[in-house]
């Protein structure tokens, strides 16, 4: 395996790392995350989905929820949804009529991922009874939130089969050759999905880094650059890395995206901290063509420099 060296201590400016940040309140705490587990293990042993993959055409079938093709935004204008959020709905489901209907031309992992989040409306019980006389986007906003997060964990859960997915996955080494094996040859599903469940139950403190190509505000050519599109982090990864920022243009990260690299390399990533300290941590990268993912370990302090020197060089500002 090479060694590549990553985000480049000087010159160019590393991303940073807030080493205190108090980690934002999740929609869906980790006693409910473990509740849903149990509704969607309980889903598929009701069902008899014993191994995985999970086809979703089956897990809507199982659910006696038929796919129709209506035009969505037609059934948007008449549960009065304004135009303009329109394009935010990509499926949508009828407690009642037992039907589904998904926005035409949606990718098909989406449309994968689609079912599932549907399927959990229907059903995870205390769901069912509301949306069984209330459609979704007639509740009170923040509950229409809860609801969707609900849904999304129901959809990681059943596609990677609740408790199974962590006896599978945290066996060996953790690193991203094995999350990609697992999204492959085991799940079937999308290498966003798997990444990001896979680091979420990581016993071990892991963020994962997902980078998009900056978007030039609809410029037909992009500028070559990577911005950090999101994180997702285990729950023993202390520190925020804000979304935003760019990777160096000649680090590991952007030569792997340019170069359309194939596989997993391992580098370095440099963090600088809000105080002026370097954080280095281990990392390793990957690239679909579309986004680049970057698995990295708990950033840890560089011994090489006194602690704290840049603070206590710098003047205080008059009042
Ligand atoms: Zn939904």
């Amino acid at each position: 395996m090479s060694r590549v060296t990553g985000l480049a201590e000087n010159g160019s400016n590393p991303p940073i790392f807030v080493e205190k940040q108090r980690t934002p309140m999740s929609r869906v705490t980790n006693s409910d995350r473990l509740s849903i587990r149990d509704q969607a293990e309980r889903f598929l042993d009701t069902h008899g989905f014993s191994t995985p993959p999970l086809p979703p055409d089956q897990a809507l079938e199982a659910r006696n929820l038929e796919v129709v093709q209506l035009s969505l935004d037609d059934i948007l204008i008449k549960v009065n949804l304004p135009p303009e959020e329109h394009e935010k709905v990509q499926a949508m489901l009828d407690a009642r009529e037992r039907t589904v209907a998904f926005r035409r031309g949606l990718p098909e992992q989406k449309k994968r991922w689609g079912a599932l989040h549907e399927v959990a409306h229907e059903f995870i019980p205390w769901q069912r009874d509301i949306l069984y006389c209330c459609p979704l986007l007639w509740l009170p906003a923040h509950v229409q939130r809860q609801f969707e997060a609900e849904a999304d964990v129901f959809a990681a859960e059943a596609f990677f089969f609740g408790q199974q997915f962590h006896k599978k996955a945290f066996v060996g080494d953790l690193s991203l050759a094995t999350a990609i094996e697992l999204a492959t040859d085991v799940y079937g599903t999308s290498f966003h999905a798997t990444f990001a469940h896979y680091v979420e139950g990581s016993p071990l403190p892991r963020c994962l880094l997902v980078w998009k190509p900056k978007d030039e505000g609809g410029s037909a050519r992009p500028s070559g650059e990577l911005e950090l599109h999101y994180y997702v982090k285990s729950k023993g990864f202390l520190g925020h890395i804000s979304p935003g920022q760019i990777a160096d243009p000649d680090g590991a990260v952007t030569k792997l995206f340019r170069d359309s690299s194939p596989g997993v390399i391992n580098h370095e990533m440099i963090f600088a901290g809000m105080s002026g300290q370097g954080y280095v941590a281990q990392a390793e990268s990957f690239s679909n063509s579309y986004n680049v993912f970057t698995l990295i370990s708990q950033p840890t302090r560089r011994s090489t420099q006194p602690v704290g020197s840049l603070d206590a060089c710098r003047t205080p500002r008059p009042a």
